[in-house]
């Protein structure tokens, strides 16, 4: 693939309607560019208000990620050699030596993560160099922090433990305490499809550092022969609010440490924004139905969008 856009709705500066902008990154020649257009139904207002190389900005990325979800990038069978990867990640102008082999390192151990035209472009550099990649699409569309912004103490890092494999994940409970252990655990799962685990009463939020997810809740395990299976599991987090169809990022997070697993959530969360007063609902009972203004809530996730 080598363009993505998304069109979002906007308020015209001309005319105070809705209008649409649409943000896109493309492949052009071998290098990446993005763009953004702005057009207004109400009033004719119509601009482009970029087109060019570079990567694209943090919001335009977040766009792309939260409506497509990103793409993975992983070795083709067979060996990588180091020397013509490391000229492919070392194509864009500025990247260091020391930059481009903390890249493959992670190329060749968990693989690579970003939009589908980044990974596209990726791709593309490192056949030319003689190093085939698959590429494969995320489990589905990524979310991004909709809470009270109050709740989120920005520039923390993430507190949430990162846990890639089955030794990590294994060392990292192992320095649990038994009171840790009776609760369960806040979880997110990264872009990357990683699971980050932090104590009950943290923040989504600051468990992922404020970045985008594939999914986050809560989970609790139990132990079972010589390691540990999922007790419960849940997409309840107010901080995301993601759709229950974010089950498969779970189920491969919890995959890749070897954890055993159910085959969805043990408790499903159905998040709805009221098209009515703009409030976050949690639906109890299929009774769709806002709490704050008896609106009706939509049959579809819908909590990330509108005019912004
Ligand atoms: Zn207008
Ligand atoms: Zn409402």
């Amino acid at each position: 693939m080598t363009t993505q856009g998304v069109e979002l709705a906007v308020r015209c500066d001309e005319c105070g309607g809705t209008a649409a902008r649409w943000v896109g990154q493309f492949v052009q020649g071998r290098e990446l560019w993005w763009d953004s257009e702005l057009s207004c139904p109400h009033c004719g207002a119509g601009r482009c208000e970029h087109a060019g190389p570079g990567p694209a900005p943090e919001a335009v990325r977040e766009a792309l990620l939260t409506t497509h979800g990103p793409a993975r990038l992983r070795p083709a069978a067979g060996a990588v050699g180091a020397v013509a990867a490391l000229r492919a990640f070392r194509e864009d102008p500025g990247v260091s030596l020391g930059r481009a082999r903390e890249v493959l390192s992670e190329f060749r151990e968990f693989g690579l993560t970003g939009t589908a035209v980044e990974m596209a472009l990726l791709q593309l550099r490192l056949r030319d160099h003689g190093v085939p990649a698959d590429m494969a699409p995320g489990p589905g569309r990524a979310y991004r922090y909709v809470g009270p912004p109050e709740l989120w103490r920005r520039g923390g890092g993430p507190g949430g433990q990162l846990l890639r494999t089955s030794a990590e994940f294994a060392a990292w409970m192992g320095a649990r305490t038994a009171a840790e252990l009776a609760e369960p655990f806040t979880f997110t799962v990264g872009l990357a499809g990683f699971l980050r685990l932090a104590p009950r009463r943290s923040e989504h939020v600051d468990c992922a550092g404020g970045a985008l997810v594939l999914s986050a809740g809560e989970v609790g395990f139990r132990r079972e022969g010589g390691g540990w299976a999922v007790e419960e599991v849940s997409n309840q987090s107010t901080g995301y609010c993601p759709d229950v169809a974010s089950w498969p990022a779970v189920a491969a997070a919890l995959d890749r440490i070897g954890v055993h697993r159910p085959g969805g959530f043990t408790h499903e969360v159905v998040f709805r924004r009221c098209p009515g007063c703009g409030r976050n609902n949690i639906v109890r009972e299929g009774h769709f139905v806002c709490v704050f203004c008896d609106d009706d809530l939509p049959a579809y996730w819908n909590v990330d969008g509108g005019v912004s």
